[in-house]
């Protein structure tokens, strides 16, 4: 499918890698693994965790490559002066739309098909996932290439190809967003961790 992409798409297709989850980090892989003339593009929040941040660094170095990174439109400061204090504390819904969302559509605005880590098996909200999809919100084509992939399968990939990932992914965070909204979890919801105490579960990114 990335050779695909490649092939329609050239320097129209865009990767959303979010240094979190492990299998954006086997997409990384595949892109870098194959020359594949791929932007990638990071959405840096100014929230995540520091080994997020030292694995894009990593990233960087091992594979010879430039991580598009886009910030939101108002810095932390700006977004406590207009929000007031720990927004994500109360309304993690405006702030995800504020720090990811608006940032996302910026992120996408120059590309033509956008692809992306996301999986079936990681919550029923992702259970229908195509691998291709028009996205009205982006106007652009959508490309989940893993979405039949299983949890075990990404494991393969990266320990077969030596794939660096998130070091916090083997300290019991399942997965790996902004360091307010991230737990570690108990039990195999690949998601639980996140938005403790909230009724949710996406940021809004993949809605
Ligand atoms: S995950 Fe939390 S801190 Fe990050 S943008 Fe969403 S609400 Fe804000």
């Amino acid at each position: 499918m990335l050779d695909w992409t490649a092939a329609h798409f050239r320097d129209q297709a865009v990767l959303t890698c979010s240094f979190g989850g492990a299998a954006g980090m086997v997409l990384l892989d595949m892109v870098v693994r194959g020359d594949l003339p791929i932007a990638v593009v990071f959405l840096d929040t100014n929230l995540l965790f520091a080994e997020t941040y030292a694995l894009i660094e990593a990233a960087e170095r091992r594979y010879g490559i430039h991580i598009d990174r886009h910030q939101p439109a108002i810095s932390l400061a700006e977004q406590e002066q207009r929000e007031g204090p720990d927004l994500y504390a109360r309304e993690p819904d405006r702030c995800c739309a504020i720090r990811k969302v608006a940032p996302l559509a910026v992120a996408l605005q120059p590309y033509a098909a956008w692809l992306s880590g996301i999986r079936r098996d990681q919550t029923s909200q992702r259970a229908a996932t195509p691998l291709l999809q028009w996205n009205e919100r982006h106007a652009l084509l959508k490309i989940s290439p893993l979405a039949d992939w299983s949890e075990a399968e990404v494991w393969r990939y990266i320990h077969r190809h030596n794939v660096p990932y998130n070091p916090l992914l083997d300290q019991g965070y399942p997965s790996i967003g902004c360091a307010p909204c991230t737990k570690p979890a108990n039990g195999d919801d690949v998601r639980g961790g996140r938005w403790n105490g909230f009724d949710k579960v996406e940021c809004g990114i993949h809605l």
